[in-house]
C-alpha cells in the first residue's frame, strides 16, 4: 500500500491571488505589531492571535515554536492522518515479521531435542508492530470521533440517561447523528464488524490484566493478534473516516510504500 498523505489540520481554500495582498496598505498599527511579534519570543496565542500560512490556492494553520531563540512556524497536521499513516507504517512489514516468528518458534514435537532456543526479539518485533498497528487504528477513530463530536455534545441513550463516552458510542451513535447519516447499510456490514474486532482487540490490549498463579491471562491476545487481519481493518477504518468525511485518507499518488522497520536481532 502506498503512504498516506498527511492533511494540514484545517485549510480554506481561497479564490483570490495573494500577490494582491502586497498591493494592500496595511494600517501602521498592523504593520507595529507584526514588528513587534517578530522581534519578541512572545508566540502568538499570547496576543490572542493565529498562525495562517498563505499558499498560492489555500491557507493552512500552523504554530509558531520557540527553538532555542528562534521563532520558527511549524504546519499543524490532522492527528487523524498521523495515526492512520502510523498504522499503515506499521502494518508493512508484519508478514514478513510474523513468518519469521512462526518458521524460527520450535515445534513441540522438537522440544528438548536440541535445536534453536526461542527467540525473544522475533517475538518483540512482531508484537511491537502488531500492537502498534492496532493501537494507531483505533487512535484514527477515536481522533476522527473528537474532531467531529462538539466539546458540549450529551451522549444520552434512547431512556434520556446520560451515557459514558465510549469509542462505539461515538462512532456509532453520536457521528451518524451529527452527519445525519449512518454507516450502517448492509454494504458497509462487513467493514462493521471488523472495525468491531479492532475496537475489542484494542482493548483486550490495553485493559488486559495477568492472571493465575502458573501462567498470565496474555495468551489468547497473543493468538488472536497472529490470526488478526491487519489489512482488511485498515481498509474498514479508511472506508468509515472517508465516508464521513470524503478523501481525508488518501493514498500518495507516487505508489512509494513507507515501512517501520525494527531492529533485528539474529
Ligand atoms: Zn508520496
Amino acid at each position: 500500500m502506498a503512504h498516506i498523505k498527511l492533511k494540514p489540520s484545517k485549510e480554506h481554500i481561497i479564490k483570490f491571488n495573494p500577490n494582491e495582498l502586497d498591493k494592500i496598505k496595511y494600517p501602521p498599527e498592523s504593520l507595529e505589531y507584526a514588528k513587534s511579534y517578530v522581534e519578541s519570543n512572545r508566540l502568538a496565542e499570547h496576543d490572542e492571535m493565529d498562525i495562517m500560512l498563505l499558499f498560492p490556492d489555500r491557507i493552512l494553520f500552523g504554530f509558531d515554536y520557540l527553538d532555542d531563540k528562534v521563532k520558527r512556524v511549524v504546519v499543524e497536521l490532522n492527528p487523524v492522518t498521523i495515526f492512520f499513516s502510523n498504522a499503515v507504517m506499521c502494518s508493512g512489514q508484519l508478514k514478513y515479521y510474523k513468518d519469521l516468528l512462526l518458521s524460527q518458534a520450535p515445534d513441540v514435537k522438537a522440544i528438548g531435542k536440541g535445536g534453536e532456543p526461542v527467540n525473544l526479539s522475533h517475538a518483540g518485533m512482531y508484537f511491537q508492530l502488531a500492537i502498534n498497528c492496532i493501537i494507531n487504528l483505533q487512535a484514527a477513530l477515536e481522533s476522527f470521533a473528537n474532531r467531529v463530536i462538539p466539546d458540549d455534545y450529551k451522549f444520552v441513550g434512547s431512556d434520556g440517561k446520560e451515557l459514558a463516552s465510549t469509542v462505539t458510542l461515538k462512532l456509532y451513535n453520536s457521528i451518524p447523528a451529527i452527519k445525519g447519516r449512518k454507516f450502517r447499510p448492509s454494504k458497509y456490514r462487513r467493514y462493521n464488524s471488523q472495525i468491531d474486532n479492532l475496537i475489542k482487540l484494542r482493548n483486550h490490549i490495553i485493559h488486559l490484566k495477568p492472571n493465575g498463579l502458573t501462567n498470565t491471562g496474555y495468551k489468547g491476545v497473543y493468538r488472536d493478534l497472529l490470526n488478526f487481519d491487519y489489512y482488511k481493518a485498515i481498509e474498514s477504518v479508511r472506508v468509515f473516516i472517508n465516508f464521513y468525511e470524503e478523501n481525508l485518507i488518501e493514498e500518495c499518488p507516487c505508489g512509494n510504500d513507507f515501512s517501520f522497520i525494527v531492529g533485528q536481532d539474529k
